[in-house]
């Protein structure tokens, strides 16, 4: 079918554009510096371009895009009006009929936590990310804008944008922060109808009656079970204050729909999974169990994964990961193991206490360190592997808590998994502290990254290998040859690299 232009069209930067050969998780490569691969191997080989259908549309499209993409429908735009094209192929639905863009972005100025961490001026390789050279070359493709369209961004790392003099830079007219199903639809009728809109906009708490039902296939077959967290940590954004489940009619319908646009795989997402219909932070077990049972049982799927899970919700009811694995068939040769992303920060109760109390509940801050390990040992048993996370630089931390880091870390040496350290990024209320950077860098913080190194390197080459085991043999082997490059030959090196910095870091 021929293209054609649409009066609004909703599109995402590159990086988003993929689901990583199923292995969602390796979309964290979007965040290193674009001189780590040639970017024809890298676009062809770990983040190659998601399927299209009538001449560019998205088959499959990022979440988010989708939930706008719902809300617009909702709202009483005409799915003539409406298209959701792929990036590389947007050129052929704008028209001069077209009056916004959307694009959604993780990360557009490679601001985020992962992407500060190892590039840019504050990381350790420094350069520029995959994604944000993807979005600005996106954006700032005059293409987009020969009929005077309005780009409106949004997405998890719109935030970066709020500053008038980057927007101008790129030729961003609108950036909206936060949810979006009620704050986009009028702002694009305003712009349709001739208004000159500008600037920032906020989206505040969404009521579940108002998260529409997606009509297309999601990347990495996500599908949305709850949104916002409650656990409050002061370095969140505010919208995750409110915890809100979605009715399992709903969930299950967005399920059918990906299975219609070809995609077999679920991934169950919400900031804490455990959660789903929990009451307040307590988990409610059978709710859980049966989420993830009427996720399998949909006729077509064929792989049941999740996004995010909390440690203190594995803690509270040890025995139920055990169930989950039942119920989706963890434990075969097809499927290992199935892992998810959860949040460590920190091995420090007085960090715990000081920015994020909330995170243990309905444990004690003092318990913490042994409350990690504990649920470390759960994942463990039932097959889980946590893909976990540490932040470098809190406010308010000292020597002594990053060693107390450390120290856990080398409480779950025996645990396979893989840590994360990341810079403390100043957003939420702590937006008016000062973020960290690879300069404050003192020598306890090299030892950490060097226990992190040193377990991932541990894991690495084991896990990858099942990991993988679903991608084309090419790309495969392409992954692979490149992890024996990295555990067998590199590691060294970077570890001899790691031991040097923290001595220079010693003599400062
Ligand atoms: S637990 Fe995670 S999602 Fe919840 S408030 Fe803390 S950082 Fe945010």
């Amino acid at each position: 079918m021929a293209a054609r232009g649409y009066r609004i069209v909703l599109t995402a930067e590159r990086c988003v554009m993929s689901d990583y050969h199923g292995s969602i998780f390796l979309g964290f490569c979007a965040c290193a510096p674009r001189s780590m691969w040639y970017p024809f191997f890298y676009f062809r080989f770990i983040c190659p371009s998601a399927p299209t259908h009538d001449g560019g549309k998205a088959k499959l499209a990022p979440y988010g895009l989708r939930k706008i993409e719902a809300a617009l429908i909702n709202y009483g735009f005409s799915k003539s009006d409406v298209v959701v094209a792929h990036p590389d192929k947007i050129k052929k639905f704008i028209g001069p009929e077209t009056k916004v863009i959307g694009v959604a972005s993780n990360d557009p100025l490679g601001r985020g936590p992962a992407s500060t961490t190892f590039t840019g001026e504050t990381g350790f390789f420094g350069g520029e990310p995959y994604d944000a050279w993807k979005f600005r070359e996106l954006v700032s493709n005059p293409k987009l804008k020969r009929w005077n369209a309005k780009i409106v961004v949004g997405g998890p790392g719109s935030w970066q944008l709020e500053d008038e003099e980057e927007r101008r830079r790129l030729g961003v007219d609108v950036v909206v922060v936060g949810e979006g199903e009620k704050v986009v639809p009028p702002i694009f009728e305003k712009i349709i109808n001739g208004e000159d809109v500008r600037g920032v906009f906020y989206g505040d708490v969404v009521e579940i009656e108002h998260m529409y039902r997606i009509l297309g296939g999601t990347i990495g077959g996500i599908v949305e079970v709850a949104r916002g967290c409650g656990r409050g940590c002061r370095f969140c954004i505010p919208t995750m204050l409110r915890f809100r489940s979605r009715p399992l009619e709903d969930i299950l319908a967005e399920i059918r729909v990906n299975v219609k646009a070809g995609q077999h795989s679920v991934c169950l997402h919400a900031e804490d999974v455990l959660r789903y219909k929990a009451n307040g932070i307590y988990v409610k077990p059978e709710a859980v169990r049966e989420l993830f049972a009427a996720a399998a049982g949909v006729e077509g799927v064929k792989n049941v994964g999740l996004s995010h899970f909390a440690l203190a919700s594995v803690a509270e009811k040890p025995g139920l990961l055990k169930e989950i694995s039942e119920i989706i068939g963890v434990g075969s040769r097809n499927k290992p193991w199935i892992s998810g992303q959860t949040g460590i920060e920190t091995g420090s109760p007085r960090m715990i206490e000081l920015n994020m109390p909330g995170k243990v509940k309905p444990f004690k801050p003092e318990e913490w360190p042994d409350l990690v390990e504990q649920a470390f040992g759960i994942c463990q048993d039932s097959l889980w592997i946590p893909c976990g996370t540490l932040v470098l630089g809190l406010p308010g931390e000292t020597e002594e808590d990053v060693y107390m880091t450390i120290e856990l870390m080398d409480r779950l040496k025996p645990y396979k998994s893989i840590i994360v350290p990341l810079f403390f990024v100043p957003i939420g209320s702590l937006k008016g502290e000062r973020g960290f950077s690879v300069k404050d860098m003192k020598p306890s913080h090299w030892e950490l990254i060097l226990a992190c190194w040193d377990h991932g390197m541990n894991w690495a080459e084991e896990l990858a290998s099942e990991y993988v085991f679903k991608m084309p043999w090419l790309a495969k082997t392409y992954v692979m040859s490149f992890m024996k490059k990295v555990v067998r030959r590199i590691s060294r090196k970077a570890r001899k690299e790691i031991i040097r910095m923290m001595e220079e870091s010693a003599g400062k």
